[in-house]
């Protein structure tokens, strides 16, 4: 087990650094031009493959590979400062590739993880992980995409349409979980690895959204989509035995499969919104000190200056929130109820101070002139993917109370 502690380690301090230069010369400098496109960047993606930043081998090192679990947070944390809609066109392939080491077979991982990313800026590619659907976001467990096993041919054929995919219509990678079994909720459910070109799966709508633009959000069709076998995630001899338990009404100890993966996300994601979060802060107390209201600068009125100081203190709570859950995560004492708090109260803190610092700018940050304004649109999503603000809270208030709160 590793110390906590809260003095980063050499490698991560490196890392540290080197993520925040990229993310100072490279994404800020992009963030209001591909807001604007709403188009995925992808020159930036590919200047994060030239230095390694956008490569399995990165990700795998900074998740997997770190025994303190810190890793992850600093990086995304320094990245979404940058900005969060480019820092999750960078990182949303890792999603798809967590879902993967998640639940896959260890030669399913070795197989299809590394393909979510590429080989390098030559050959970009993107993972999407497809869970959430239409008519099912929060509730998980009333998944309508059917898998059905063709045993003549020993082939899945997947029918239903997923919402909201990061990436989804242009991944090479889509992880679709779909219902096996739709009596069994969320215990009859598996996923599936649905490469790039395989007949029956397409991009349906492209959503346009109020914040994260540069990030690619779209509906995901499948249609007799007819896929190997092997593409069963964990492979047919553990589904069978699991849904064979679950049919017996024993709980199998297994999670349902999305909820696995999240669980396990849920501190990096809540860095990604300590990154805007901090952002917006650095910007409100620079203009702060240089806008001049009745004859000296605005942070000289202690209504300016406490706000300032309520902003970093929620942002170092929130972020003490992530890096004990991101910890726990890695050393064996996670019971969930600490990865829900850590995003519930970074995504608060996100939308709380990016809105503190648009009030600091007084009009200017009310236009796009000043990244405050894209940094509070882009902070909203926070409170609501990877489990909204009131699923954090039901998953917290159940871990505490050991009652099935509804
Ligand atoms: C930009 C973006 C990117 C996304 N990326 C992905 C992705 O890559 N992959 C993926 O699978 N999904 C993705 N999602 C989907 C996201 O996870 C869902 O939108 C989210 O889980 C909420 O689901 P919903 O939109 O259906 O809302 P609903 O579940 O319909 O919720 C509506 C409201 O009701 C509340 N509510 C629901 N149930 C309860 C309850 N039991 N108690 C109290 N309140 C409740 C919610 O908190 C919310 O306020 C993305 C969404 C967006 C907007």
């Amino acid at each position: 087990m590793a110390e906590f502690s809260l003095t980063l380690n050499e490698d991560q301090q490196q890392i540290r650094d080197w993520v925040h230069q990229f993310a100072a010369d490279v994404v800020r400098p992009a963030g209001h031009e591909w807001d604007e496109r709403e188009e995925f960047p992808w020159p930036i993606v590919e200047e994060a493959a030239k230095i390694g930043l956008y490569s399995f081998d990165f990700f795998a090192q900074a998740s997997m590979g770190d025994p303190t679990g810190l890793t992850l947070p600093i990086t995304l944390e320094e990245l979404f400062w940058g900005d969060a809609g480019i820092g999750l066109a960078i990182f949303g392939s890792g999603l798809a590739a967590a879902g993967i080491a998640g639940t896959g077979t260890p030669e399913q991982v070795v197989e299809w993880a590394p393909q979510c990313f590429g080989s390098g800026p030559d050959d970009i590619k993107l993972g999407a992980y497809c869970v959430s659907e239409p008519d099912a976001g929060s509730d998980v467990s009333s998944l309508k995409t059917k898998a059905v096993y063709d045993e003549a041919k020993d082939e899945w054929v997947l029918n239903g349409t997923k919402a909201w995919a990061t990436n989804g219509g242009i991944a090479d990678i889509h992880v679709v979980t779909a219902t096996v079994d739709p009596t069994l909720g969320s215990r009859g459910q598996a996923s599936f690895i649905v490469p790039k070109g395989t007949p029956g799966i397409s991009q349906g709508q492209k959503y346009q959204k109020h914040g994260i633009r540069a990030s690619h959000t779209a509906e995901v069709v499948l249609d007799d989509c007819r896929i190997p076998g092997r593409m069963l995630l964990g492979g047919k001899e553990k589904l069978d035995e699991k849904l064979a338990k679950a049919r017996e009404g024993q709980r199998t100890g297994a999670k349902q499969p999305a909820m696995a993966t999240f669980e396990s996300t849920r501190p990096s994601v809540a860095s990604m919104a300590i990154g805007i979060a901090r952002a917006a802060y650095e910007e409100a107390l620079a203009y702060a000190k240089e806008r001049v209201a009745f004859g000296k600068p605005i942070i000289e009125n202690q209504a300016i200056a406490f706000m300032l100081a309520d902003m970093i203190t929620e942002i170092d709570a929130a972020r003490l929130l992530v890096w004990r859950a991101a910890w726990l995560a890695r050393n064996g004492g996670y019971t969930n109820a600490e990865g829900s708090q850590s995003k519930l109260k970074a995504g608060r803190v996100a939308v709380w101070v990016t809105e503190r610092a648009i009030q600091i700018h007084g009009g200017y940050g009310y236009t796009r002139e000043y990244p405050v304004e894209r940094m509070h649109r882009d902070a909203k999503i926070y409170d609501i993917f990877e489990g909204t603000e009131q699923i954090q809270q039901l998953v917290i208030a159940r871990a505490i109370s050991g009652l099935r709160i509804e």
